[in-house]
């Protein structure tokens, strides 16, 4: 197995992504690259950066492809991402973004996407059972649509690269983790 995973996680909210990528984190040592994580550090500092993105996130809106670009390209190019490899969380969220990021890393750079796939019915149902912030009904209406919209042609040039792996996130935590695992395992 390679020392250095560089990973992509797919899954629209609600997916269980946020707690798969902690536990992938814990068992491959990968620099956990999560862009929902760097805004909203940015908008609890209250920079004029911060400002701006908080104006997209709370709407339910992305954040323009080129400012998210250039900060994925800044964190990719730092010494920890090149020593321990890296799981990209959140990012690519369109097909621009996707394309971007195998232009600056080249197809082989990136080990394997995988997309945790669980079906809107489900998600739904987890999302109204919790208390985040920004989880206000349009918002998230808003969010699962950019998801098929903007996403879901993301998630497929990956699999037009041969890097794309789906995979059934129904289930415990613990079967959706085996699955994961098993399949990065196969491929690094
Ligand atoms: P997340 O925690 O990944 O759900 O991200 C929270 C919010 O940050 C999203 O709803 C977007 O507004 C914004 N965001 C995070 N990642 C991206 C991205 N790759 N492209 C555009 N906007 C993003």
């Amino acid at each position: 197995m390679t020392k250095r995973p560089r990973l992509v996680i797919f899954g629209r909210q609600g997916a269980g992504k946020g707690t798969q990528c902690a536990l992938l984190i814990e068992r491959y040592g990968a620099v956990h690259i999560s862009t929902g994580d760097i805004l909203r550090a940015a908008v609890a500092e209250g920079t004029e950066f911060g400002r701006k993105a908080d104006e997209f996130m709370s709407a339910g809106n992305l954040v323009p492809d080129d400012v998210i670009i250039g900060i994925v390209n800044d964190r990719l190019a730092k010494t920890d991402v090149q020593q321990h490899g890296f799981l990209l969380d959140g990012f690519p969220r369109t097909e621009p973004q996707a394309r971007a990021l195998v232009e600056t890393l080249g197809s082989s750079g990136i080990d394997l996407a995988v997309n945790i796939e669980v079906p809107l019915a489900t998600v739904r149902e987890r999302i109204a059972g919790r208390n985040r912030a920004d989880d206000n009904p349009e918002a998230v209406d808003r969010r699962l649509q950019d998801y098929e919209d903007k996403t879901t042609p993301a998630v497929r040039f990956f699999g037009t690269i041969g890097k794309l792996v789906e995979i059934d996130g129904s289930g415990s935590e613990d079967e959706v983790f085996a699955r994961l695992t098993g399949v990065i395992d196969t491929h690094l």
